[in-house]
């Protein structure tokens, strides 16, 4: 029989009602006793690690998750992490960074209701991650969520209520459950080395989302206070050149030796810059790196890690573009 850890770290599936509002509580055992079919399929420790909502976790908890598992490493054979579904996305995606070579599986779940409530999806998608993470099909960082497995790098929540909340964004699912059977599309790749953790993350990063008439007066703000840009763009992408503050701002910020990365407001098939002037003017400033098809969540830690290694510009930029686990092609 594998052995596998589950760490839990809160979310609707351990939440209970409170006066407040739905908030988490119930504890790691708990979790576990809802599902006793587990039992028969594996050996289960658990590791209670956070009870937090997961629009509470930050970088500080993405890290103890991955030195949790590193910890754990050699004494499972996998690891099934549940979670609140408004981050998991970023979470499975800086997981994917951080721990690198995992022939073993890094499983993480959720629910869109609590494993309290009758109808709970908690239930299902409990078993289905332990069913996949013992399956020999598994490897590295992934979701299982209602019927997918869904690599960590390619992730997205995409509804905020119904059960089949996750798609896999401009790359096919791993695998599918039907029922509770395992389908699997992506055969486990062979690993020629060995895996390895690196937890250093910079989260001094930020996010601009292009609006339409927008001007770039905030450039000295972010030059002083940020190491890291994602301009989310619209269609595949560029800066407004009609408005020079903004392509003068990035130019400064640029020239101060920052990164920059492209990417797109539309969810499928990712950014090019080299197709517009308006995308080729913004591309050709140094440290600036189309995201391609990237999801958001994966651009966001790739960069925090990325920017952790302490590189060159240009060495970060090649350190970004490097394919991980799926995550660009
Ligand atoms: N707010 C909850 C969380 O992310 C939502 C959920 O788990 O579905 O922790």
């Amino acid at each position: 029989m594998k052995k596998i850890l589950l760490i839990t770290t809160g979310g609707t599936i351990a939440s209970v009602q409170g006066l407040n509002g739905l908030a988490p509580a119930i504890g790691s055992s708990e979790l576990l006793s809802a599902v006793p079919e587990l039992k028969e399929l594996c050996d289960v420790d658990t590791y209670p690690l956070y009870n937090l909502d997961s629009t509470n976790m930050s970088p500080e908890q993405w890290i103890g998750i991955a030195e949790c598992i590193k910890k754990f490493y050699w004494d499972y054979d996998g690891f099934v992490i549940t979670h609140g579904t408004d981050t998991m996305a970023y979470t499975a995606a800086a997981l994917s960074y951080m721990i690198r070579n995992s022939q073993k599986p890094v499983v993480l779940t959720g629910s869109q209701k609590s494993i309290a409530y009758r109808d709970t999806d908690a239930r299902n998608n409990l078993y289905r991650a332990f069913l996949f993470a013992c399956s020999d099909a598994a490897w590295g960082v992934q979701i299982v969520f209602d019927t997918d497995v869904i690599l960590g790098t390619r992730a997205r929540k995409v509804r905020s209520k119904s059960y089949n909340a996750f798609e896999s964004i401009n790359y096919p699912e791993t695998a599918v459950f039907r029922d509770m059977k395992l389908v699997p599309f992506l055969p486990k790749p062979s690993f020629k080395e060995a895996p390895s953790f690196n937890t250093s993350l910079n989260p001094r990063i930020f996010v601009l989302r292009l609006l339409p008439g927008m001007k770039g007066d905030f450039f000295d703000y972010l030059i002083s206070h940020y190491d890291g840009l994602i301009i989310e763009g619209f269609g595949v992408g560029g800066l407004p050149t009609i408005e020079p503050s903004l392509i003068e701002g990035l130019e400064r910020w640029a020239n101060a030796g920052h990164l920059t990365v492209f990417s797109t407001q539309v969810q499928n098939e990712g950014s090019d810059l080299s197709i517009y002037e308006v995308g080729r003017a913004a591309g050709r400033l140094p440290g600036v790196i189309d995201a391609g098809d990237m999801t958001p969540e994966a651009v966001v830690t790739k960069l925090m890690w990325v920017l952790g290694q302490n590189k060159s510009q240009e060495e970060a930029c090649r350190l970004f573009l490097t394919p991980v686990q799926l995550d660009i092609i």
